[in-house]
């Protein structure tokens, strides 16, 4: 692997499992110091000493507004002025909308768009400052479409996009990058609560990708000319219908 990122701080907020995980791995293996934001601090903890130097993790819970808001306080405090912030942490409901209990989806806002919202805000004064940066999103194909059994998903992802294409716009001037990855169903925890058999259809017929995929794509991403940005990196197992 070579060593693009080296020199970089890059932070990544839900990197204690899944694609979170991957794309820390993938960014410290380029040679960027790597902060791991997460809640579950056990998880956190066993990833930062499994990749050793250049590694630091930072134990918060995105929902409280205060710590999300104080995400660029904690990175420095870790490794240093944040050049690459990966704002990746979200949580998954389906159903019918008449069924949905309006506390998970509240959650799943709150998670999804707020928070995505607050370490943003959170870390681009200082990227406007430095007159460079780069943010990157974990979006999703339900952030471009509307998957029917997904609606409170499908919206919190639209709304990512939403913003991202908008403060894209706002920041492109001052050096900084916004970009998405946008990936169909990967194995992860997300998909704890598919049934088996439906996890083993899609993996037995190729109809799921390995979070190992969506990292490759965000390094692509980060490892472009600073004067090109990848923007929308739609992701799919190539027999999913969507
Ligand atoms: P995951 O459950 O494996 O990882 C999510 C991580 O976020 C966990 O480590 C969890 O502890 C952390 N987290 C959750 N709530 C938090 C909070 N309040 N504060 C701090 N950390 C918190 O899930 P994943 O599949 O890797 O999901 C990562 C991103 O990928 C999400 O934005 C998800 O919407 C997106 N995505 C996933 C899939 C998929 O099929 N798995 C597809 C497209 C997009």
């Amino acid at each position: 692997m070579t060593q693009a990122l080296q020199g970089k701080v890059a932070a990544v907020t839900g990197a204690a499992s899944g694609i979170g995980l991957e794309c820390a791995r993938i960014l410290h293996a380029a040679g960027a110091s790597v902060v791991l934001i997460d809640r579950d601090e056990a998880r956190l903890t066993a990833a930062c000493r499994e990749m050793g130097d250049r590694a630091a993790p930072v134990v918060l819970d995105l929902l409280d507004p205060a710590q999300a808001s104080d995400i660029d306080a904690r990175i420095t405090a870790a490794a240093g002025p944040v050049d690459i912030l990966h704002a990746n942490a979200g949580a998954y409901v389906g159903g019918p909308v008449a069924e949905g209990d309006p506390d998970v989806w509240d959650r799943v806002l709150t998670l999804n768009v707020n928070a995505a919202f607050r370490c943003v805000r959170s870390v681009l004064p200082g990227m406007i400052d430095r007159g460079t940066g780069d943010i990157v999103f974990t979006s999703s194909i339900s952030g471009v479409v509307p998957v029917t059994w997904e609606p409170i998903y499908v919206a919190s992802k639209h709304a990512v996009q939403g913003f991202l294409h908008t403060t894209r716009r706002q920041v492109s001037g001052h050096g900084i990058r916004m970009g998405a990855v946008l990936p169909g169903p990967v194995v992860t925890a997300l998909i704890d609560d598919w049934p088996a058999a439906k996890k083993q259809e899609a993996l037995a017929n190729g109809s799921l990708m390995e979070a190992r995929e969506v990292a490759e794509c965000v390094l692509f991403m980060l490892t472009r000319p600073r004067n090109v940005v990848v923007r929308d990196l739609v992701i799919l197992p190539n027999t999913v219908d969507l």
